[in-house]
């Protein structure tokens, strides 16, 4: 993470030198100037190199190498600013407990810092009993748990988090079209929940794990940087071979088509739950100053990732609006989860639901009685419109359901 922050902080020099040309230069041509210029050529040249040490030295394994960069480097440490770095050490990753009521050495187990291997396990379980022919994936979320070193920036790192994961099984020798497949249909997903296309970025690992032959991350522009919110990888097929060898059964699939077993290939996609939800609230949360020189606070989320997806407000608590508004909540009840609200003034209630990203406001009034239109109240641009209640209907649906998103990938 110390070699990691202090190239990153090279390539925030580059932006700046990218920006500044951008703004002098009227036909500016990005990709010519950072081939070109002396500067950046320079800040490129310095990132390659600790690079090539860095991966050179966790490719042998060899720590010391490790420390002697960070010393070269002259990088301080974020939190105490000295330099007086400790030999680079090997951590214990995983939380061992006991299993039994017997405390020995061969009852020690070790809570799972993936969710993938129950799928591994699963795996022709699944394949049997659904009929499922390659290439497939199995698709799960729970509980991982890793002993990090330091669990820090609010739910980024914790010491339990909950992952979501999918094991992608192809024939070898394919893996590498599905690789690129996943990587290209995971951003398209990331992109299509509307947090702002240029948050996201790929970052290729210079350091293959054990059990992969090509990873990459899709990184996010958190409050605190660019950090990984996915990992996209190809784990060949370590997991299934080596469940194999070690249970002695055989997690084989028969290819009819080829007339043939094997052990397929697997590409992963592994997202942290909590890290997407961090990614959401942090870039939707907006405190914004309005034309009448009020400030409000609005949580800008996707309307069809809203938690709560509409409110339904009677103007005033008396003339039988109330009784109005309440069925109108029972209609949208069954599909939506919605919140009645007939507390203070309509204003302060559009803020409240404003602050918890509420997407629309249904304000029942004096009209309503008469002719049964409400008002519809639009979060992000306060705008209001009059419709009918099948209107209202048909509305609601086309903007809150999931396929507004999924139809884009
Ligand atoms: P990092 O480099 O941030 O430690 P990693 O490379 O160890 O992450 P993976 O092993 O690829 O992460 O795990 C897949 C996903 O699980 C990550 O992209 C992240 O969203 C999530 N994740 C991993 N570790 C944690 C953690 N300690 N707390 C919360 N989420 C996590």
């Amino acid at each position: 993470m110390l070699i990691e922050d202090h190239v990153a902080k090279i390539e925030a020099k580059i932006s700046k030198e990218v920006e500044k040309a951008a703004k002098r230069f009227a036909d500016f041509d990005e990709k010519m100037f950072r081939s070109t210029n002396a500067r950046v050529l320079e800040y490129q040249q310095k990132i390659d190199d600790i690079n090539n040490r860095f991966k050179q030295a966790l490719e042998a394994g060899d720590l010391a190498a490790v420390k002697q960069l960070i010393l070269d480097l002259e990088i301080v440490c974020p939190v105490s600013g000295t330099r007086n770095w400790t030999d680079v050490r090997q951590f214990n990753l995983m939380f061992a407990t006991q299993l039994g009521s017997v405390t020995d050495e061969s009852s020690t187990i070790y809570l799972r810092p993936e969710t993938a291997q129950g799928i591994f396990v699963n795996f022709l379980n699944v394949q049997k009993s659904g009929r499922m022919k390659i290439p497939f994936g199995i698709a799960q979320t729970g509980k991982a748990f890793r002993n990090e070193i330091v669990a820090r920036q609010f739910i980024f790192r914790m010491r339990e988090f909950e992952q979501m994961e999918m094991q992608y099984f192809v024939k070898p020798g394919t893996e590498m079209e599905w690789y690129e497949f996943w990587k290209e249909k995971r951003m398209k997903w990331h992109r299509s929940l509307g947090l702002g296309e240029s948050n996201y970025r790929f970052h290729d690992h210079l350091k293959l794990a054990h059990y992969a032959n090509a990873a990459c991350d899709i990184e996010f522009q958190f409050p605190f940087g660019f950090k990984e919110l996915e990992g996209i990888h190809s784990r060949t097929d370590f997991d299934l071979s080596n469940h194999e060898k070690y249970s002695g059964r055989k997690l084989q699939y028969f290819d009819t088509e080829e007339n043939r077993s094997y052990v397929p290939y697997v590409v992963e996609t592994s997202i942290g739950l909590d890290r997407l939800f961090l990614a959401i609230l942090s870039t939707a949360y907006n405190e914004e100053t309005l034309e009448d020189g009020s400030t409000r606070t609005v949580l800008r989320i996707h309307p069809a990732l809203a938690p709560v997806k509409c409110a339904v407000l009677p103007l005033v608590k008396k003339d039988g609006l109330p009784e109005v508004a309440r069925k109108i909540m029972d209609e949208l009840m069954p599909d939506y989860l919605c919140q009645y609200d007939e507390k203070d003034a309509i204003g302060k209630r559009y803020r409240r639901q404003d602050a918890i990203g509420t997407p629309f406001c249904i304000t029942i009034d004096h009209q309503t009685l008469q002719d049964e239109t409400v008002t519809l109240r639009y979060r992000d641009s306060m705008q209001q419109e009059r419709l009918s209640s099948t209107q209202l209907k048909e509305k609601l649906s086309s903007q809150l359901s999931l396929s507004h998103l999924l139809t884009k990938l």
